[in-house]
């Protein structure tokens, strides 16, 4: 059963030891995932379900990583004091291995130490579910309707495995804001967050996936892939899409999301 769905962005600078005085400028983004955590918390999950796009990638092959004990630090960020430690749902991750085999490329992975793009949400929305097992998954260099079609098989073993599940798709929106944006800028950058945002809370997935593909490369966005695999899983539910919060401080679209199923 799907109890909770979200979609999140992944900025380490919301880690406090690794933001610091950062932390203050996206406010609203951890006031937001702080509402998040209690929602899931009450919820009451057995599972979460992962996405990120940063994941160790194997080009056309979506992944599921196989590690039985996942663990996350922000070392790369230069913070050498968090740390989380998670067991690995195995079982659920193999069924939905085994029932992608025929139409859908998938390879099993074994990374210990989770991307960024995993650590920063289990950091603000997993850290006061003792117990909770995660499934961690990654996307693959295949279209959109690929990752919606993706999406369907796992709702399918979800509903197969009994198992109350969360499900966290992680991504950041445009990279390309602001003049001074690590990227660089694209003058089309912001039409491309407030169409997605809006298409997402109109429930417009097919207008989602024919998205314009050369104002997406322009955009330098991450968070497309995640959210069409959780859309794929979750839209056959009667869910109810809530805007929590957008933030965009650094030059990077930070939108929380809450699917409320
Ligand atoms: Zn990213």
């Amino acid at each position: 059963m799907i109890i909770f769905a979200c979609f999140v962005p992944h900025p380490p600078l919301i880690i406090p030891e690794v933001g610091k005085e950062n932390l203050a400028k996206l406010e609203d983004t951890v006031k937001t995932l702080n509402h998040l955590e209690r929602e899931l918390y009450a919820s009451k999950p057995d599972m979460i379900l992962l996405i990120s796009p940063h994941t160790s990638n194997y080009g056309n092959f979506f992944t599921i990583n196989q590690q039985p004990k996942l663990r996350v630090n922000f070392k790369d960020f230069g913070d050498l004091v968090t740390k989380l430690e998670f067991d690995n749902e195995l079982g659920f991750g193999y069924q939905i291995k085994e029932s992608c085999e025929d139409n859908l490329p998938i390879i099993l992975t074994a990374d210990e130490w989770l991307d960024y793009g995993s650590g920063v949400p289990l950091f603000y929305l997993a850290q006061h579910l003792p117990g909770i097992k995660v499934v961690s998954l990654g996307h693959a260099d295949l279209p959109l309707t690929s990752h919606l079609k993706f999406g369907e098989v796992i709702r399918k073993q979800i509903n197969l495995s009994g198992k109350r599940v969360a499900i966290i798709a992680s991504g950041d929106l445009s990279h390309k804001l602001h003049e001074d944006s690590p990227a660089g800028f694209s003058p089309r950058a912001q039409e491309f967050d407030q169409s997605v945002i809006k298409l997402i809370n109109e429930k417009k997935i097919d207008e989602l996936l024919h998205f314009d593909p050369e104002l997406v490369k322009d955009a330098g966005e991450c968070g497309l892939k995640p959210l069409m695999i959780l859309l794929g899983i979750i839209k056959e539910l009667n869910y109810e899409p809530e805007k929590l919060s957008y933030q965009a401080p650094f030059g990077i679209g930070y939108l929380v999301e809450n699917f409320k199923v």
